[in-house]
């Protein structure tokens, strides 16, 4: 008798390197390849115009990829749990396979659909694939999980790795009735737009191509460059130093094991430096994993009770990049407009959110989530809770307060990465980029740029924030 497996599809959107599918390909005569549309993610606090218009590129180009090899992918829409019991009813599959997720609603959605199957009769298979290694896996000395990265990594490189796998070559999938691939607007824009210049082309095609441009040259300067917000000199990279890899890691068009894979065969600090980085993923899923509880409470007990003030005015003006502080204004812009901010804007604009503005950290979590292409809930918080000094990898919150404008003159010398976003900063002077404020008006005519008219006065001095921040966090418990 033949026998059927269903491949659950959820943002692990490949056929390379996926061992759910891999696996189900190997064993099973037959493979029913499904996306659930679930409500509780598109039309819940998750929704997000970008990422919709993101993920359905990808099930598009997911579909046409197992069309390839002779599949298609069937697409329902409900409770993961009673479509995937259903499916399995209908098509008499044996199992169902799926790659295991750490993010909170993940797991318990999870060990519903497991509970779910099993008093079905069908055999539930979590299957790894989202990540380098386990994130269960490394402990301390003493047995426990981490909650500091520096040992974390150092653990992490010496767990096992799983075989990097080929896609299957060849699959037979039965005759089974779907929704038609989905269009944005029934994953959550709900009408909201796709972001102006979307940062990446959804898809694994764009992710290798993306992904291997990346390896065969840049990567190689990624520990001098990783910071530098518009890339080297005479750079184009929209990515700066980066490798803007990230939202395809999210959504698993590229697999993140095949990723490390190459660049640890290459050799040299630039290719060791973005394996570190790619530890840091890890590690938040690795934290989540054992802290589920964290999400959007501080991982820190004494900073529970925080202090933040509410400034909805502020709050705007950050979100709309029209703080007058430039390298904010730069990086929230960008957000804005390509759905992507470079990492160390993201640490910039953070801090100057919660420390500049006391504004709570959840607001900023909030519309990076509403935004980043590459927004995950165990990724978005855990950094917001590092650049708020309140999460696990803790330091003194003075050392996570950054100065918007010395920042600048250390990572967007030249204003490169400010101008581009700013453009009424174009015509500013080198020597004004900076601080624009400081321009006489004379300065600001031939500049084509008055203060006040055309680009904001900064809305709070940093150096008396500064100080009004480090009494809360004193206040709070240091
Ligand atoms: C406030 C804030 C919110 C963030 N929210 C997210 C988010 O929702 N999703 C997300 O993927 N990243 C998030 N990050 C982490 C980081 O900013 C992005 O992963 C990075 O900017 C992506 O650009 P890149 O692909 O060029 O990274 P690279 O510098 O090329 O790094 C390679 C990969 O390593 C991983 N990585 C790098 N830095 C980090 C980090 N600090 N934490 C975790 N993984 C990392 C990413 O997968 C990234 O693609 C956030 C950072 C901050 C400060």
């Amino acid at each position: 008798m033949s026998s059927t497996e269903i491949v659950w599809f959820r943002r692990d959107l490949r056929v390379r390197d996926h061992p759910a599918l891999h696996g189900a390909a190997s064993d099973a005569d037959r493979v029913v390849p499904v996306f659930v549309v679930d409500p509780a993610i598109v039309e819940g606090s998750a929704a997000s115009g970008p990422r919709a218009h993101f993920l359905a590129g990808c099930l598009r180009e997911l579909d046409a990829a197992l069309r390839d090899r002779g599949g298609r992918l069937i697409v329902r829409r409900g409770d993961p749990a009673d479509v995937l019991v259903a499916l399995a009813e209908e098509v008499g599959a044996e199992a169902v396979r799926w790659t295991s997720d750490a993010s909170p609603y993940a797991r318990r959605r999870d060990e519903r659909v497991t509970k779910a199957l099993e008093d079905a009769g069908v055999r539930a298979v979590p299957c790894p694939g989202q990540y380098v290694a386990d994130p269960s896996e490394p402990r301390t000395g003493g047995g426990k999980p981490y909650v500091v990265f520096s040992p974390f990594g150092r653990a992490w490189d010496h767990l096992d790795r799983r075989k990097v796998l080929d896609a299957p070559r060849e699959l037979s999938v039965p005759q089974v009735g779907g929704d038609g691939l989905p269009a944005p607007d029934d994953l959550g824009a709900d009408g909201r737009p796709d972001v102006p210049e979307p940062f990446a082309e959804p898809g694994e095609e764009p992710g290798l191509r993306a992904a291997r441009a990346w390896l065969d040259g840049p990567i190689q300067e990624y520990h001098e460059l990783h910071d530098a917000l518009a890339g080297k000199d005479g750079s184009t990279r929209a990515a700066g130093g980066g490798s803007g890899l990230s939202a395809h890691l999210r959504w698993g068009t590229i697999s993140p094991r095949w990723l490390e894979a190459r660049a640890r065969k290459l050799s040299g600090e630039g290719p060791a430096a973005f394996v570190r980085q790619l530890a840091w993923r890890d590690f938040y899923a690795h934290v989540y994993l054992f802290h589920p509880e964290d999400r959007h409470r501080a991982h820190q007990p004494k900073y529970r009770d925080l202090t933040w003030e509410v400034d909805d005015e502020a709050l705007e003006a950050w979100k709309a990049g029209r703080t007058g502080y430039p390298l904010v204004d730069a990086g929230m812009r960008q957000l804005a407009s390509t759905g992507w901010m470079h990492n160390r804007a993201r640490m910039i604009v953070g801090s100057f959110l919660t420390k500049d503005l006391h504004i709570d950290w959840t607001a900023g979590e909030r519309h990076f989530y509403a935004l980043l292409l590459d927004g995950e809930p165990t990724q978005n918080d855990g950094n917001w809770q590092w650049v708020t000094s309140i999460g696990v990898d803790p330091k003194p919150y003075f050392q996570r307060m950054f100065n918007p404008t010395r920042q600048m003159s250390r990572f967007d010398s030249d204003g490169r990465y400010v101008r581009r976003w700013v453009p009424e900063l174009a015509d500013v002077p080198d020597a004004r980029i900076q601080e624009p404020w400081k321009m006489s008006r004379e300065e600001q005519d031939a500049a084509g740029c008055v203060i006040g008219e055309d680009y904001p006065e900064p809305i709070v001095d940093h150096k008396v924030e500064r100080e009004r921040a480090a009494a809360r966090y004193r206040e709070a418990g240091d």
